[in-house]
């Protein structure tokens, strides 16, 4: 099995990876290698220092506190949403687009759903505005919680220590 350099981590994560390359890692098994490359790349692109754990969107990481070791959903601006075991959703800034008028906002006229049956849920992080998540459910749906790691599998596949509040 290949194992691939943190230069090649970090030109996937940009979109900068040569074709040939991106389809080798995409065929093959993921190397353990992945993990550290991946989250080294990661950590270098925040300008906080709590330690990533996950990433969980293109802007959004589980990370592990300095202070306490806690394990916090955060945004990449440094905005914490809190424990990663609830829906960090609860506290973003939520636009929901339940009218003919904002759903003309991204659709064509007559080309929307019928917001009597699908309504458009957009999560915004309260501090910088970044959009992390849009969901598409029918109205009365309760705030969909995308997953829950389990973190302790997760490290034990790894072969590295689970964080101590996992
Ligand atoms: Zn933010």
């Amino acid at each position: 099995m290949s194992t691939y350099t943190k230069k090649q981590v970090s030109d996937l994560v940009k979109g900068d990876l040569d074709w040939d390359t991106l389809h080798r890692m995409l065929s093959m098994p993921k190397d353990k290698e992945r993990y550290s490359h991946y989250i080294a790349v990661l950590q270098e692109q925040v300008s906080w220092d709590d330690r990533i754990i996950l990433p969980l969107g293109p802007h959004l990481y589980l990370a592990e506190t300095q202070a306490d070791k806690t394990l916090v959903t955060k945004c990449e601006c440094g905005y914490e949403y809190g424990d990663y075991r609830k829906n960090w959703k609860l506290n973003a800034l939520i636009h929901v687009r339940d009218s003919e008028e904002k759903m003309q906002e991204v659709y064509p006229k007559l080309m929307a759903p019928d917001t009597g049956w699908q309504v458009y849920r957009e999560y915004y992080c309260p501090s910088c505005g970044t959009m992390h998540d849009v969901e598409a459910p029918t109205p009365w749906y309760p705030v969909i919680h995308d997953f829950q790691p389990d973190l302790k599998a997760f490290f034990d596949w790894l072969d590295l220590p689970a964080p101590v509040n996992a």
